[in-house]
């Protein structure tokens, strides 16, 4: 695209508002996405149980195995009469006309991408578990959802009226949402639609994300020299969910979860109940599970517009900031899983990380060794551990006192100072890591280290009780 040097990949993500006939073209296209996954698989199951009972290779032996090889696969297979024969007599999967070719060739894709990482799991070149070999979509189970690329520049957004998506095949879908911010990006050449996935949740909802390539954020709108600003700490905690202070030991917000989990848990309870109390089968389980299902869906929207607001908020308004590598793993095993997973403590560093190379900031992650809660904000002494229950922060060597929170985000804001001028006596500064540190995990080993001190913490925090909800708002401004 002219005009676009930088890019950056986001996402624009709108709820559709389908009328019925397209209900009916939306779930043609996810079952055949299914089917073209399923009959690509079945055709790869076939090869190998082939080539194992055959002694010597022939020239058919040869196993589609990437996208590449499955998309020509089901484009020659679908055109043969194992795909079936018509009316007419003429061979051929008889419906591939109806829906549009690219959901065939994107489950294909999805399955090539299954093999690799399988592949990779037996090769050992993957982190974590191996994954297992695909398996068979089943319409029960199976997300229902499709992909579609934007390859002959077919997905429009807001030609007919402004909420509305135009997908091949599908023809005006409207959408909730308003579309502006991504016609206006997209008139003037700033943004280009690569692809668009459309899912059915089990709340009920049809969403569609368009995965766009836009042009970087206009200059005015991000940080100019980052390392001139003033760098500001984030102190993630569980009370409150973040304080952000700078080095001169000024609170500059108090950031509250809304903490949608533990708001809704009383309904959940009570709906999932109902749930397993409902006959097998019957109309009304159908109905409780969708009750479920959508109190589930509004805690996930509540959490993530949350960490997507304050996350926008903090790296607009600073262009240097410090956040502590906490290890959510290891705190996910203790008492205190179900307060963590409602914070989203992963997904907000996740959001801050990328939107800070939006908006042209420097985000540190201070390494996981650094003693942000135990050392005193006004001397530097490092104290012994604090108890989670411990609100204030009282220093032995010269009896400063602070907010626990506070106190910690001051010390995050002066660590950036501290660890960058070159090789600094400060231990932490060994294993400082700036930018994207979150998108690489420790190894097994620090990982096990960790776990042991987290743990060692929160074991004595059990005496802690949530006690009310609290209401989404930020004592102070920004
Ligand atoms: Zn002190």
């Amino acid at each position: 695209m002219d005009g676009m040097t930088a890019k950056r990949h986001t996402t624009f993500h709108f709820t559709l508002e389908p009328t019925a006939s397209q209900v009916e073209g939306l779930r043609r296209h996810v079952g055949a996405a299914r089917f073209a996954f399923n009959q690509c698989l079945r055709a790869v199951v076939t090869k190998l149980a082939e080539k194992a009972v055959k002694t010597t290779v022939g020239e058919d032996a040869r196993v589609p195995w990437s996208g590449f090889d499955l998309i020509n696969f089901f484009n020659q297979w679908k055109l043969t009469a194992d795909a079936g024969v018509d009316e007419d007599g003429k061979p051929g999967l008889a419906w591939r006309t109806d829906v549009c070719q690219q959901v065939f060739e994107e489950a294909a894709v999805d399955l090539g991408r299954a093999f690799a990482a399988f592949s990779d799991g037996r090769k050992g070149t993957r982190r974590g578990r191996p994954p297992r070999f695909p398996r068979f979509k089943k319409k029960a189970t199976a997300r229902a959802s499709f992909r579609m690329r934007n390859k002959k520049a077919e997905i429009r957004v807001g030609s007919d009226r402004t909420r509305c998506i135009r997908l091949p095949k599908l023809g005006e879908l409207a959408v909730r949402e308003c579309t502006r911010d991504l016609r206006r990006m997209l008139r003037k050449g700033r943004a280009k639609i690569l692809f668009a996935t459309v899912s059915h949740r089990s709340d009920g909802r049809w969403h569609i994300t368009l995965n766009v390539e836009a042009a970087e954020l206009h200059p005015a709108r991000r940080h100019g020299d980052a390392s001139t600003s003033t760098p500001v700490g984030i102190d993630r905690g569980l009370r409150t969910f973040a304080v952000v202070a700078d080095a001169e030991g000024n609170e500059v917000a108090r950031i509250e979860s809304p903490r949608p989990l533990r708001r809704g848990l009383r309904a959940l309870k009570r709906k999932s109940k109902a749930l397993s109390r409902a006959k097998l089968d019957s109309r009304n389980r159908h109905r409780a599970r969708a009750c479920v299902a959508k109190a589930h869906a509004r805690i996930a929207y509540v959490r993530r517009d949350f960490a997507h607001r304050e996350s926008s908020r903090l790296i607009k308004t600073h262009g240097r900031l410090v956040i502590e590598d906490l290890c959510t793993i290891g705190l996910m095993r203790t008492s205190l899983a179900r307060a963590i997973a409602d914070s989203g403590w992963s997904l907000f560093a996740s959001m801050l990380t990328y939107k800070a190379r939006w908006y042209g900031a420097t985000l540190t992650v201070a390494d996981r060794f650094f003693p942000s809660t135990r050392k005193c904000s006004a001397c530097g002494h490092v104290g012994a551990k604090l108890d989670l229950s411990e609100r204030t922060f009282h220093c032995s060597g010269c009896g400063h006192e602070a907010d626990r929170d506070t106190n910690a985000a001051v010390n995050l804001a002066r660590y950036v100072i501290v660890s960058e001028p070159g090789p600094s006596p400060h231990v932490a500064a060994k294993h400082a890591e700036t930018k994207n540190a979150y998108g690489e995990r420790c190894s097994d080993a620090r990982l096990l280290v960790v776990r042991e001190t987290t743990l060692y913490e929160v074991g004595k925090a059990s005496a802690w009780r949530p006690r009310r909800a609290v209401s989404t708002s930020t004592v102070n401004t920004l």
